[in-house]
């Protein structure tokens, strides 16, 4: 088991509705030296990769991203919700259904912070249907920008949005995929990677 693997084990909370609580270390209290450590194993799995930007979504991807963008020294760009609808020509926007909350926001990037020239890598805490993620491929190659590859903390292998992206053929990269997991015992299984 990796590091964020084994700290799922022990501080991981199953919860009704396919959701895992991580609130304790990943996103609501914050376990800085963690975040770090994600941010340098991201860092290393896309070495290879010519990234300008490190793009997020709000609120709880903000602490991941900062982490990788300092390991590339880079700027870090993360998607604001909004309900504002008269977006059109400063900013990129694209609409994402939240899994936890199940309401649908506006997401914007200013086009100030994206542009064409730009590579970016996409992370985020949480992969489950995939809809934060699609909405940040989209605002990318609105911009015109290249995405190098997405980086997510805790993939949830039994819903669909890992193998959807992956489908679309971009490279993704969970540091944790969870292919089981049950409330009423407690029990997680992970994919061996
Ligand atoms: P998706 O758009 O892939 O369906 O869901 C991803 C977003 O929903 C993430 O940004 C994350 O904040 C949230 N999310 C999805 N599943 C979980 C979960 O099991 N636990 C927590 N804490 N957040 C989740």
């Amino acid at each position: 088991m990796n590091f964020l693997e084994q700290r799922i084990m022990k501080d991981g909370v199953v919860k009704e509705g396919n959701v895992l609580k991580v609130d304790s270390f990943l996103n609501h209290q914050m376990d800085v030296s963690l975040m770090n450590e994600i941010g340098k194993e991201f860092h290393r799995r896309f070495a290879d990769r010519p990234v300008t930007k490190v793009l997020t979504i709000e609120a709880s991807g903000i602490a991941i991203a900062y982490a990788v963008a300092n390991e590339f020294n880079v700027p870090m760009v993360f998607a604001k919700k909004s309900k504002s609808i008269n977006l059109e020509g400063e900013m990129y926007v694209a609409e994402v259904e939240s899994f936890t909350h199940k309401n649908r926001n506006n997401v914007i990037v200013s086009k100030k912070f994206l542009n064409a020239d730009d590579h970016v890598l996409i992370v985020d805490d949480f992969l489950a249907n995939g809809c934060a993620l699609q909405g940040l491929i989209s605002i990318t190659e609105s911009a015109g920008a290249t995405v190098e590859g997405l980086g997510i903390a805790i993939e949830k292998g039994f819903q669909i949005g890992g193998r959807v992206i992956r489908n679309l053929g971009y490279r993704l990269e969970s540091l944790a995929i969870v292919d089981a997991m049950d409330h009423t015992t407690g029990n997680i299984t992970f994919r061996k990677q």
